[in-house]
């Protein structure tokens, strides 16, 4: 969108005026450009488009009031514009900061609770998982998170969420039980099935459209021990993995304990693919069966041994880069995977930029097992059915250094994913869901929720939030009115 210099300069007046009248109220929790506390919220941004970006001020919250107080005064001043950050691991610019408005960190609400039978964890909206995971840990049990710990709980939860216990228990927004939640007007509420049972239902997949959540309660599962770790073969293997990935993937009956992550690397710099798998157990098993065929290929590194989910979600930080994830769904096809990576390969190999990109493509499954809990404990919106069979979620990144690339590594990622789709589509593969946590700002991942499913969104939007502030004033994001 094109922004004159007129309309800049009333907005830098607008969010001069905001800040103020929320310094009014929460004092030294706002902070400016210049000072510590800014530097520091802008510095934690995981990728480099959002970490440049500048607002006005920042607050950083600490307690549920005070995101109360702070969404009153903002929705009630026009044009004041805000964006909602948790752990940053949405890498678009604007998605989690915004330049000349409030941005609102959530990471200062990070307390965790169980209840007395440890049936329901209680976790502050701006938690890391690894938060989630050392806490839960050594109380025997788990929720379904995110599976690198340092990815936030509210990004995450309101996309839909894949975690390790996805099989058992379904999206990570199928798990919640409630939503403490800040709507447009300031008021602060519990969604669940009882109360605003509809708005319930329209958080899980909903994004950042209806409000500022700051507490899921979800329900948690008995864990111990897991299977964890990756075997990395020769890429000259690459067509038996997929054999092993897909008979995985698309079993007719999926062993709800297995998760796993296929993962191709491609380094400019080398021109040298690689591959390897994740093949996770969410029980104490060393050999479980359903890993033989992949296992049996012969790899050159595996790690895979027992351990706690804490342990193993503390992988180490990425540093900070210009980062695109693009995405796409579709039905189970070793011919498929293999016209995946010619068609990848195709364009990868000789594009490059300065100081070199890295591409990686997950593919991860996505078995009707996960999405037959799609209805259940008040249903979610995501649109995914058991009715469309086995599928796998393909998540395109690029990573780089050269900010001046943006544009270039954006519309070529988009071109290539495009191709793919227009390949799935040829073999009947093609599924209309893309996730929303997964997806680049150019795609439409609540069009592909379904009609239904977006006219509802747009009737909760109505009901819950009728000046639409989450919908105008909150631009980062997937909106509901942009999509189809
Ligand atoms: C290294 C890495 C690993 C990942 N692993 C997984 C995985 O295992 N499974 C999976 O499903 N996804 C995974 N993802 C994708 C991840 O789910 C998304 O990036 C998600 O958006 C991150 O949430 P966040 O809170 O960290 O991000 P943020 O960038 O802070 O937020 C993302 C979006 O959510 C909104 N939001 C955040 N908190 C709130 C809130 N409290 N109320 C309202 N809106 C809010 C923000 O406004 C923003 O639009 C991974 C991503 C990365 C980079």
């Amino acid at each position: 969108m094109d922004v004159s210099i007129g309309q800049l300069m009333l907005r830098s007046a607008v969010s001069t005026y905001c800040c103020a009248q929320l310094s009014n109220i929460l004092g030294s929790k706002i902070s400016y450009p210049g000072q510590s506390q800014y530097t520091t919220t802008t510095a934690s941004y995981w990728s480099n488009q959002e970490s440049t970006l500048q607002p006005a001020c920042f607050l950083t919250a600490s307690t549920s009031s005070d995101v109360s107080k702070a969404v009153s005064i903002i929705s009630h001043i026009p044009d004041c514009n805000f964006a909602i950050k948790g752990q940053t691991h949405a890498p678009a610019a604007g998605f989690a900061n915004i330049n000349n408005g409030v941005t609102i960190d959530m990471t200062g609400l990070s307390s965790i609770s169980v209840n007395k039978d440890k049936s329901v964890a209680s976790v502050g909206a701006g938690a890391s998982w690894l938060d989630v995971y050392k806490y839960l840990d050594p109380l025997g049990v788990t929720v379904a998170g995110g599976r690198n710990g340092a990815v936030g709980v509210g990004g995450l939860t309101l996309g839909g969420g894949i975690s390790y216990f996805a099989p058992r228990v379904g999206w990570t927004c199928d798990t919640v039980v409630n939503f403490e939640i800040v709507l447009a007007s300031g008021q602060l509420t519990n969604v669940n099935a009882n109360s605003h049972p509809d708005l319930f239902r329209a958080l899980k997949g909903g994004g950042n459209n209806f409000g500022v959540v700051t507490r899921f309660d979800f329900k948690t599962i008995p864990n111990g021990q897991i299977l964890a770790g990756s075997v990395k073969q020769n890429f000259t293997h690459r067509n038996e993995v997929f054999k092993a990935f897909s008979d995985i993937a698309g079993a007719k009956h999926y062993d709800p304990y297995t998760s796993l992550v296929t993962g191709l690397l491609f380094v400019s710099a080398t021109k040298a693919w690689s591959i390897s798998t994740t093949p996770i157990y969410t029980k104490p098993v060393l050999n479980p069966p359903v890993y033989r065929e992949l296992l049996a290929i012969p790899s050159t590194v595996s790690t895979l041994a027992l351990t706690n989910l804490s342990t193993y979600a503390a992988e180490p930080a990425t540093a900070k880069l210009n980062w695109a994830f693009f995405t796409g769904t579709y039905g189970v096809s070793v011919e498929l995977l293999e016209k995946m990576v010619d068609s990848f390969n195709a364009t990868m190999y000789d594009f490059n930029i300065p100081s070199g990109i890295i591409w990686s493509v997950s593919l991860e499954p996505l078995p009707t097992v996960i999405t037959s809990f799609g209805s259940k404990n008040g249903g979610n919106v995501l649109g995914t059915s058991p009715s469309d069979g086995n599928g796998f979620v393909m998540l395109l990144s690029g990573l780089w250094n050269n900010t001046a690339s943006n544009d270039l590594v954006e519309k070529t990622a988009s071109k290539m994913v495009n191709k793919i789709n227009g390949i799935a589509k040829g073999m009947g593969l093609l599924r209309e869901f893309q996730y929303m946590n997964y997806a680049d700002p150019s795609q439409d991942p609540i069009g592909g929720y379904g009609k239904d499913n977006v006219e509802y969104l747009r009737e909760m939007s109505k009901k819950y939030d009728s000046r639409g502030v989450f919908q105008t004033r909150v631009p980062g994001g997937f909106k509901l009115f942009g999509s189809r």
